[in-house]
């Protein structure tokens, strides 16, 4: 079914935006998608460095098996190819002058690969293994309260500091980019019953071959483009204008008025927050607190000198006990470190936060004393998500709004998932859903 000669206008062109666009122009519809910035993406983007020329991205990104609707829009983008599908969890790890085994999940039958992989688990006791495995039975049959923390949920169900510090500090900031007491029990277990309970291949982890601007963001424009949709950069919105429940317009920076049959917010909470007006959230948002974002930092680092398979075997490795919670391998000299909920870190000086990161990869990585740096860079995403606390769940806007001809996605909103990615696309499906349903009828 096409929908030609029905308008849509995308505000926003983070991958949520890229993802409706694509989808609707796809569909028939005449898409125009609205940037405020100079290039797409959002918050997942790739760029040159200048002084090596590797395209490096915005931060590391891994999608997951369970990511359903990222790989049928990379399916529908023909980019599914760009990614490269590891085994089930492997997670290498290494903590400051301790040795430390690795998390291994093994290709059996769902869920006996997971009690194998716990069991196997050398960095807990057997009886701190067995805790582990009461947790995931929990979190699996039992209904998990609102607006209570990851903290608190561990500790009622007696889950040590060893546990926490060896296995649910390091899986809670990667899902979810806040610590165990700021994050809500609730998302969490959703997105681990989503990747570990529900079929064996969504815990594959997936991570992207290409830069992330090649991956999802330069063939989304191809395709808008193709599809006879037009890509307006550089252009802030800067309010939505509404008359008797309808959307009649967007006004822009410049004061131009743009006007379509239907309108697809897809910025973030703070940005949807400032293209409405007052009178309008009062009346149709007046639930909606605006939610406090958390910081990822990542540093590249050139070294020369080594060869970065001197320093670990596979792509990655978890760090404990150290600022540094994820490294890379890019390249033979290339290395990325992660260091998420960096709420500590983000005010200081980009030199300093590259001396704590040599300092530990030197106690890390015995090889890497043989090393020298000789490049960097610290890119520090501010605003990398939105702050997922136990009561986050009840300020995230529904995708469908009281407003008859107005959507909004975006990986704040009501998904039932983190702030990810698959968040964002999956927001995308659902609002084009409806648009192509309201269109049919
Ligand atoms: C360093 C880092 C690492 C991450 N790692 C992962 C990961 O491993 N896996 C994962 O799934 N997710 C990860 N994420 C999260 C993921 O990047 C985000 O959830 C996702 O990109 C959000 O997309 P979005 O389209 O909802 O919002 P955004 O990407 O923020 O897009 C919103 C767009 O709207 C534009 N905009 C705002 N206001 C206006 C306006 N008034 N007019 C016009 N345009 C406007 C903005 O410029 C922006 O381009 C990570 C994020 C970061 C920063």
């Amino acid at each position: 079914m096409t929908h030609s000669g029905k308008t849509v206008i995308v505000i926003g062109g983070g991958v949520a935006g890229l993802a409706a666009a694509t989808l609707l122009s796809d569909r028939g519809f005449q898409v125009t998608l609205i940037e405020q910035k100079h290039r797409l993406g959002g918050r997942t983007f790739s760029f040159q460095d200048r002084t090596t020329s590797d395209v490096v991205d915005n931060g590391q990104h891994i999608l997951m098996g369970c990511y359903h609707y990222t790989l049928r829009w990379l399916e529908l983008l023909k980019q599914a190819h760009h990614t490269q599908t590891g085994r089930l969890i492997h997670i290498p790890f290494v903590a400051p002058h301790k040795k430390l085994s690795p998390l291994i999940i093994p290709d059996l039958p769902m869920p006996i690969h997971l009690l194998v992989g716990i069991l196997r688990f050398k960095n807990l006791s057997f009886l701190e293994r067995l805790l582990l495995i009461k947790a995931g039975l929990k979190l699996s049959f039992q209904h998990i309260p609102e607006k209570i923390s990851v903290n608190d949920w561990l500790s009622n169900l007696g889950q040590n500091e060893n546990l926490k510090t060896y296995f649910w500090n390091p899986v809670c900031l990667a899902v979810m980019n806040a610590s165990l007491q700021n994050a809500s029990a609730k998302l969490f277990t959703t997105a681990l019953k989503q990747m570990f309970f529900v079929k064996r291949g969504y815990s594959r982890i997936i991570i992207p071959k290409t830069g992330l601007s090649e991956l999802f963001v330069r063939p989304s424009e191809v395709m808008i483009r193709q599809n006879g949709g037009i890509v307006l950069l550089d252009r802030e919105v800067d309010k939505i204008r509404l008359t008797n429940d309808q959307i009649t317009g967007i006004t822009l920076g410049d004061k131009n008025i743009l006007q379509a049959d239907v309108y697809v917010s897809a910025v973030p909470q703070s940005g949807f927050n400032k293209i409405i007006d007052q009178d309008i959230r009062d009346k149709y948002f007046n639930s909606m607190t605006i939610l406090g974002t958390s910081p990822i930092i990542s540093i590249y680092v050139w070294l020369t000198g080594i060869h970065t398979d001197q320093l670990f075997h596979g792509s990655f490795i978890g760090c404990i006990h150290t600022k540094i919670q994820w490294v890379f391998k890019k390249s033979d000299s290339l290395l990325e470190i992660t260091i998420s909920s960096a709420g500590d870190m983000v005010n200081r000086h980009r030199e300093e936060i590259v001396e704590v990161i040599v300092e530990e990869l030197r106690m890390l990585f015995s090889d890497f004393e043989g090393s020298m740096v000789r490049h960097y860079l610290v890119i520090k995403e501010r605003n990398a998500t939105f702050s997922q606390s136990p009561d986050s769940e009840f300020h995230r806007s529904s995708c469908i709004t009281p407003i008859k001809n107005l959507y909004v996605t975006g990986d704040w909103t009501d998904t039932g998932l983190p702030a990810t990615i698959e968040g964002a696309v999956k927001s995308a499906f659902t609002a084009v859903d409806h648009i192509c349903a309201k269109f049919q009828r």
